[in-house]
């Protein structure tokens, strides 16, 4: 809103830019009534709206008689009665909170869910926390999640201070426009262009290292670079495919994701990192639901719905303890 406010107090412009700016505050306004529709999704008499479907979602049944020894993490749990996992709230189809009634939805979610009835805690207790890109490794570091499921790409710096079960999915670098952009088709194009993405992202990393001559800018979320982008305060946001997919899908008349993906963005599940016990399990967890279905299922009613369908999982990683 103040953002908003700033844009239109501003020392007056010549008629086209004004014009422009009115189309992107339309723009953030659609922005807002699309997440609003979203929200009330399933309500009575609530428009029909793409977002996940409960009746398209896998059930997923708790373990009875799972026990992991030898995991802290899974024994706090335990006494605790259920799991507190740490997720993203902002990135549509993949882990996104309807901010009336509270709730997460997403393929990261239904990630989150399905490991959790495997390790013997009912879904439906889980306690979600939104956790931004530049804070996760210590929120599992201090002990204020059990888990992480949320766009977290694995990397050799990143398990130096923590441990990762899966991969369980593949995602790469992209870059997100307006659709009337046509000077940005790749990274190549983006000298002296404001581009926005997350602090502590790797897409963050990887722009200010094979990048330096874009401008940078950047928030601790992705839809305030998409609400930057809409207001024409920057001209790309990047970040993985897969979020930026979401944000295309929501507003396709503003927005667009161009070009091809420059990197690979292993997705992990984020584990503290001393509890191999925990991250075995959730290997083992994982190939479980791949196996019996529920991952291809839980793709097809979330991500699948910005517009790809699904892939074949990627090869799960059980690296050694050390
Ligand atoms: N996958 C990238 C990362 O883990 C970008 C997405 C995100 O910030 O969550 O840094």
């Amino acid at each position: 809103m103040i953002r908003i406010r700033t844009a239109t107090t501003a020392a007056p412009r010549p008629r086209p830019l004004l014009r422009l700016r009115l189309r992107a505050l339309l723009g953030v306004l659609l922005l807002a009534t699309t997440v609003a529709a979203v929200a009330a999704c399933g309500r009575p008499g609530s428009p029909p709206v793409k977002g996940p479907q409960s009746e398209d979602l896998p059930v997923y049944r708790a373990a009875t008689g799972f026990e992991l020894p030898g995991s802290r993490t899974w024994e706090r749990a335990r006494k605790r009665g259920h799991l507190v996992v740490g997720v993203k709230e902002d990135q549509p189809y993949m882990g996104e909170k309807d901010p009336a009634r509270g709730t997460y939805s997403g393929f990261d979610i239904e990630i989150a869910r399905m490991l959790s009835a495997s390790l013997g805690f009912d879904p439906k207790t889980i306690e979600f926390k939104t956790i931004s890109s530049a804070n996760r490794e210590t929120a599992l570091q201090n002990g204020q999640i059990d888990y992480y499921v949320g766009t977290y790409t694995i990397n050799d710096n990143r398990k130096k201070q923590v441990g990762f079960a899966g991969p369980y999915f593949m995602a790469g670098q992209s870059l997100l426009v307006r659709r009337d952009e046509k000077d940005i088709k790749g990274p190549d194009d983006l000298v002296g262009k404001k581009v926005c993405s997350a602090a502590g992202s790797t897409p963050y990393q990887r722009l200010q290292k094979d990048h330096p001559e874009a401008v940078l800018v950047s928030y601790d979320t992705y839809s305030v670079c998409v609400d930057n982008l809409l207001t024409y305060q920057v001209d790309a946001v990047s970040t993985d495919d897969s979020i930026l997919l979401g944000y295309a899908a929501k507003v396709p008349e503003e927005l667009k994701v161009v070009g091809t993906p420059f990197s690979k963005e292993p997705y992990g599940i984020g584990v503290p990192r001393s509890d191999d016990a925990l991250r075995l399990a959730l290997d083992d967890a994982l190939a479980e639901n791949e196996k019996n279905g529920n991952w291809k299922k839980a793709y097809d009613a979330t991500l699948g719905l910005s517009g790809q369908s699904a892939p074949n999982p990627p090869v799960i990683d059980r690296y050694p303890t050390d």
